[in-house]
């Protein structure tokens, strides 16, 4: 097992209460920060850490937080994004459920060196019961002085509040969960201004992951040099993986970035192995919309080499080979998965969350799913296949937002490494009991 920065007590009991995070040394960041560090040399130490993004698109946190516009007299704002909800994604939600307040600390020591005096935690409507979770977290921080006015006798003063969405998985992009956080509808925004400059109520405003604000505690209380030594080239530290599908220990679990993905899927410290010990048909590495990687492709990259749990060797080959980290949704799937089932089941999803503001997106998720349930039932045709491939590729780039592209890669992935199911499908109409068993199965409507 390698190291671990976030999950290193997730089995203390009584992890999620104040005293046990406190004896087990909770909240030395803040002290370290506010009674040794400046804000500019916190934001330093962010940046020399390494860290990226953990929601999904990997860009580093130190940078991101060096953009935040800060003209006099404009107050500026901290909002974490616990809105998870992209399919295969369940790790944000452990790590608060388990260890509340390791997000509480990283929310007042992130927010320090920001030079915020409120921070937001938008969480999604499905997850109301970690909503309380973290309520009482936030409580136990005020009565124990790590929030409110002056902590540590200093001149910094925070609050921190939890939202809770409605469930509607377009308002994990930023701009959207922002409309929303305002109690508008959660319409993502035209770009820029950016939030760093508009962001919350117009004030410049960073939006972080979960578990990227988490990750800020050790890099504090560490150094950020010590923490760029973890993991493997561009990609620190440690990474928390939802692993689900086919495996035998599906879970949550913190890895350090380099492991090797075939470690990772067949080791006991891990997924430990294909259920029943069936065959690796392919992955779905970060989350439903990134790329879907055959086996062969997933354990090694094009070249031979051996592919491993970072952001540069899964994203080896770009998306003809290659895929992406993403938000760290590992979904596994064994030689009796339907690729296009599976494929259907990703493009009701996106038809169904798109907000609808753009055509090729309202339009494109739509017709994607009903040329998959077209094939799916039996009525297919060799040129609905190119018909797919087609209306995919006139979606990304052409979007206010990154929703129609995660609609967009995966059918293109699924055609790009599984065309001959497609045309199996269409060649030998499947069983059509079989497919309005899968309908009752998955409670899914026709379209
Ligand atoms: Fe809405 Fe889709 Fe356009 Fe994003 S890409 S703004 S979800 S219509």
């Amino acid at each position: 097992m390698g190291k671990k920065l976030l999950l290193e007590h997730d089995h203390v009991p009584g992890i999620n209460s104040y005293s046990v995070y406190r004896e087990k040394g909770g909240y030395a960041s803040v002290e370290k920060a506010l009674k040794t560090m400046t804000p500019e040399s916190l934001v330093e130490e962010v940046k020399k850490s390494g860290l990226r993004g953990r929601g999904g698109a990997g860009f580093p946190t130190g940078l991101k937080w060096s953009f935040l516009a800060k003209p006099p007299g404009v107050e500026r704002y901290l909002v974490c994004n616990a809105d998870e909800s992209e399919p295969g994604t369940f790790k944000d939600r452990y790590l608060m459920e388990r260890i509340p307040h390791l997000l509480v600390e990283g929310m007042i020591t992130s927010s320090f060196a920001l030079g915020a005096k409120s921070s937001y935690i938008y969480i999604r409507g499905e997850y109301f019961y970690v909503a309380k979770i973290l309520e009482k977290a936030i409580e136990e921080a005020y009565a124990n002085g790590w929030l409110g006015k002056n902590i540590l006798g200093t001149d910094f003063s925070h609050d921190c509040y939890v939202q809770i969405g409605a469930g509607a998985y377009i308002c994990g992009e930023e701009t959207a969960l922002l409309e929303s956080l305002e109690g508008k509808r959660g319409n993502p925004r035209i770009k820029p201004p950016f939030p760093a400059v508009a962001g919350l109520w117009g004030c410049p405003t960073v939006v972080n992951n979960v578990e990227t604000i988490a990750a800020v505690v050790p890099i504090v209380n560490q150094g950020g040099e010590a923490y760029a030594q973890i993991g493997i080239g561009k990609s620190t530290g440690t990474k928390l993986i939802s692993a689900s599908g086919h495996i035998n220990k599906p879970g949550v679990y913190e890895l350090e970035l380099g492991l090797p993905v075939e470690e990772f899927i067949y080791s006991e410290a891990y997924c430990g192995g294909i259920r029943g010990g069936r065959k690796l048909k392919a992955v779905v590495a970060g989350g439903s919309s990134v790329p879907i990687l055959p086996a062969e492709l997933i354990l090694k990259t094009a070249k031979g080499e051996p592919r491993l749990m970072s952001y540069e060797s899964l994203g080896d080959g770009g998306f003809i080979t290659g895929t992406m980290l993403g938000s760290g949704g590992f979904i596994v799937m064994d030689d009796t998965t339907s690729i296009v089932k599976n494929l259907y089941t990703f493009s009701r999803f996106y038809h169904h969350e798109s907000c609808g503001q753009c055509s090729p997106c309202r339009e494109g998720t739509g017709w994607m799913e009903k040329i998959l349930h077209k094939i799916l039932d039996g009525h297919g045709t060799l040129a609905d296949v190119d018909l797919l491939w087609d209306i995919q590729s006139k979606i990304e780039g052409k979007t206010i937002c990154p929703l129609g592209e995660a609609a967009a890669w995966p059918v293109a992935a699924a055609i790009r490494h599984f065309r001959s199911e497609f045309e199996d499908y269409v060649k030998n109409p499947g069983n059509i009991q079989d497919v309005k068993h899968y309908y009752r199965l998955n409670n899914l409507q026709p379209a």
